[in-house]
């Protein structure tokens, strides 16, 4: 009879595993369509455990650290994107959408008032209890996925092993103090340094709970790196400079993984006046900040934060894209939805000069078809103002796209990895291979 391995043996091999599967990432030298090899290895080396089906989650007093959580998952009648863009600024944080509906979690008080506004609220149930039927795994049997110290050692590997191609540097610190990491991929330039080269930014989990997408951005750097000698790789490394931040909100992330069971937390750690938890990052950026799709309510997960730009996460990501003249291309991973978003999130117009929506659509094409995401304006889904997106291309001109990565929840599991990091890696290589002059691509 196979042992069944404790939670305990799980947290106690974590970080041996970690190291395999660093090893194992960095040793694949397959084609890229190959790529599954690694993590399959992975899946295996973690013994019969991680092979079957997720545990059983309703051990005694497993899902009791959201008690008091007050939030609840609720489904509500929704026509068409104005209404989704209603829900938003309601408080609640759409995560799905399905044909006249969508579902999120939102604050008890918020859901209460939504039949005053004129919502249906087809089902609601406190958050405990979708808890209890929407994870795939716990934190201990997710330990395949980075938390932000083996981030760190991740990031910190890649750097030793790379010495000439790379340096690590912070881009600034977040509300609890930790450092935003950032690794530069560029033979020529170090650090902080300025550069005349066209520059690409990758950036992962401005949410604390899309642990998903640290997964692929680092993936991206680790892939780069073990290719180095490869013809087109090479050229990358010589002509441009490349930026990946896989953490961009590790209090968010932490807080999430706090107590050792998920939190379903979205936001970074601001300790609100009225004492709840947290800004949403990505409706923090000074562009229609807070004017549609975000929520004024401290509680609500959507809270824009009191002002643009009212948070030191944020404002690192401003101040180091200011500093990069150079930079052209961007990509923030988030999830879930199979989805390549293009501007404008924040209107639900298009985006007004014709040569650079030529750019946006033949990009995001070119990117879904290596995920096989989805790809369309962020605004067909929702108007939501003040995310990363919006403002790097109204205020500095960059091509950048946000990523809902594949699942069906936040936790979709640690095999999800092997599965979404191959196929964003090659959307990642492709956007490489028009950094230099995306406005080749409008001729
Ligand atoms: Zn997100």
């Amino acid at each position: 009879m196979a042992r069944k391995p404790s939670v305990l043996l799980y947290f106690h091999n974590r970080s041996s595993m970690k190291k395999n599967l660093l090893a194992a990432a960095l040793a694949f030298n397959a084609p890229l369509a190959f790529c599954l090899g690694p993590y399959a290895q992975l899946e295996q080396a973690a013994g019969p455990r991680a092979a079957a089906p997720a545990p059983e989650p309703r051990l005694p007093g497993a899902f009791d650290h959201l008690a008091a959580d007050t939030r609840y998952w609720v489904t509500v009648a929704a026509e068409d994107k104005f209404d989704r863009t209603a829900l938003l600024a309601a408080g609640l944080d759409i995560a799905e959408i399905r044909e006249g509906f969508v579902s999120g979690l939102i604050e008890k008080t918020a859901m209460e008032q939504l039949a005053a506004k004129g919502f249906f609220v087809k089902s609601r149930q406190p958050i405990r209890d979708y808890a209890k039927n929407h994870l795939k795994d716990f934190p201990a049997a997710d330990a395949p996925y980075h938390n932000y110290a083996e981030t760190l050692e991740e990031l910190r590997a890649l750097a030793a092993a790379n010495p000439a191609e790379t340096s690590l540097f912070s881009l600034g610190k977040t509300v609890q103090g930790r450092d935003i990491w950032c690794l530069r991929i560029n033979p020529a330039e170090k650090g902080e340094a300025p550069s005349a080269r066209p520059a690409a930014f990758f950036m992962g989990n401005h949410h604390g709970r899309e642990h998903l997408s640290n997964e692929v951005a680092l993936g991206v750097a680790a892939y780069l790196l073990e290719r180095k000698t490869d013809p087109e790789i090479r050229r990358y490394l010589d002509t441009l400079d490349i930026y990946v931040a896989p953490m961009t909100n590790p209090d968010g992330a932490e807080y999430d993984l706090q107590t050792g069971k998920y939190r379903w937390h979205r936001k970074n750690a601001r300790v609100n006046p009225d004492k709840s938890i947290g800004v949403d990052l990505n409706r923090n950026y000074d562009s229609r900040w807070c004017q549609a799709g975000a929520s004024h309510s401290p509680g609500a997960d959507t809270y824009c934060g009191p002002y643009a730009f009212s948070e030191p996460e944020t404002l690192a990501v401003k101040a180091f894209i200011e500093t990069r003249p150079g930079l052209r291309t961007l990509m923030s991973y988030h999830s879930y939805s199979s989805l390549l978003l293009y501007p404008w999130a924040g209107k639900s117009t298009p985006v007004e000069s014709a040569r650079d929506r030529k750019v946006f659509e033949t990009m995001a094409k070119a990117m879904a078809a290596a995920t096989g995401y989805r790809p369309q304006q962020a605004s067909d889904l929702y108007v939501a103002t003040g995310d990363t997106m919006d403002w790097a291309y109204e205020k500095r001109g960059v091509f950048a796209f946000t990523t809902e990565l594949e699942g069906t929840t936040f936790y979709p599991g640690a095999a999800m990895i092997g599965k979404a990091v191959p196929r964003n890696v090659k959307a990642a290589m492709y956007m490489l291979s028009v950094t230099e002059d995306p406005y080749k691509l409008a001729q």
